[in-house]
């Protein structure tokens, strides 16, 4: 049996899957965008399709997966972390080692909520048939890695959140930063900060579980 709305939301799933897998579709083309410098292909799907408000429950009560990368480790963390409204605490471990202060080898305990989030969005895309791994930059910091970041002129707030564990850096391959940026919003958990780079792998989202407010840097 298969409502209207049902039948609507399919649509627009497949519509943006369309935009994910690259230029077969002319119609993708207004919305396409591609930077001077490399061949890859940076989709911009429509904003409102984007939206984490329009979910359904089921979404948030199914049993939840993680696929991260950690690429300065080399890390791949795949895992069902999240089962009958309960985060499992081995996985929660394995959440908190792979969003540890690298430089330093320091674990800190990562505020659910922001593990949260990162599954929410890279879960959100995933219905939308992109199935990347979200590539972890930066999770926890020690305030000596957090200082020495500034030093070097990397952003970093003084008081960043990432010293707290609530605060991440990610990206996925092939989505730009606005879209990824305006998903995570759209969650309405915390801070949200556009960090737009024109290299190759292009920039970053900085996700927080602070007040909410976003900010381009
Ligand atoms: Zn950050």
């Amino acid at each position: 049996m298969s409502t209207r709305r049902d039948f609507l939301k399919r649509s627009l799933i497949l519509t943006a899957s369309g935009l994910f897998l690259g230029q077969r579709d002319s119609a993708a083309s207004p919305t396409f965008v591609q930077s001077s410098d490399d061949k890859q292909s940076k989709l911009k799907p429509p904003p409102d399709l984007f939206d984490a408000q329009a979910l359904d429950m089921d979404f948030w009560l199914k049993p939840r997966t993680i696929d991260w990368t950690r690429p300065a480790s080399g890390e791949r963390l795949k895992l069902l972390y999240w089962k009958d409204g309960e985060i499992l605490g081995s996985a929660y471990e394995q959440c908190c080692e792979i969003l540890r202060d690298i430089h330093a080898d320091k674990t800190a305990r990562i505020d659910p909520k922001l593990i949260e989030t990162l599954w929410a969005t890279q879960a959100f895309i995933n219905q939308l048939g992109m199935t990347k791994p979200l590539e972890l930059l930066s999770g926890y910091r020690t305030p000596e890695s957090n200082q020495r970041l500034r030093e070097e002129g990397i952003p970093a707030a003084r008081k960043s959140l990432h010293m707290d564990g609530k605060a991440a850096d990610f990206r996925i391959a092939n989505l730009h930063e606005e879209v990824l940026g305006e998903l995570v919003q759209s969650f309405r958990q915390g801070g949200v900060g556009f960090y737009f780079r024109a290299s190759k792998q292009g920039g970053w989202i900085h996700a927080d579980t602070g007040l909410k407010r976003s900010w381009q840097g």
